[in-house]
């Protein structure tokens, strides 16, 4: 599915931090929800579950980045948690939130903004459409165990759980 996007392309085209990772096991690769196991070649999901990431020197790249041009190769086919990012789904106690990933250039220079604010709510209200809460209901796996730092996230708003 679609989902609106905040950052504009040549800002992420000049930062590229995107899908290059610190390890093979990073918990920050996106995770691949039941329906993109079955179109996505099996080469490119890692035995947890997440997508794979090969060593090249001391990063770890997801396997499906052109290393050379910094694309993704399956850019269409991508999987939901690429198209959410710079933006992760955490489980807080029984409550599904969308949280901000600090890490982000962009977020770093945006948070707190109007405009921010507006995209955050133009964010909720995609993953509050039937085709997003499918998605969520049945991958309740998505809610990332991310490490718990207190800079890494900035906890958005409720998805589900509590008076979402
Ligand atoms: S870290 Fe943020 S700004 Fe950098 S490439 Fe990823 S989404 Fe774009
Ligand atoms: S699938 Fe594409 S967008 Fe997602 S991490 Fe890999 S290269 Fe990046």
């Amino acid at each position: 599915m679609q989902l609106p996007s905040l950052i504009p392309d040549g800002f992420c085209l000049d930062c590229r931090a995107c899908c290059v990772f610190e390890g093979a096991v990073s918990p920050w690769r996106p995770k691949i929800t039941a329906a993109e196991k079955q179109s996505l070649d099996p080469a490119m999901i890692a035995a947890d579950g997440y997508i794979s990431a090969a060593p090249a020197g001391e990063v770890y790249p997801c396997v499906c980045l052109n290393t050379c041009d910094h694309a993704c190769q399956i850019y269409l086919q991508r999987p939901f948690e690429c198209r959410l990012y710079p933006f992760v789904l955490v489980r807080r106690e029984n409550k599904l939130m969308l949280a901000a990933h600090l890490a982000c250039p962009y977020i770093q220079a945006n948070r707190g903004t109007k405009s921010f604010a507006e995209y955050a709510e133009k964010l909720r209200q995609a993953l509050r459409q039937e085709a997003a809460r499918e998605i969520l209901n049945a991958n309740p796996q998505l809610a990332g165990d991310y490490p718990a730092d207190q800079n890494a996230l900035e906890d958005l708003f409720l998805l589900s759980g509590g008076n979402a």
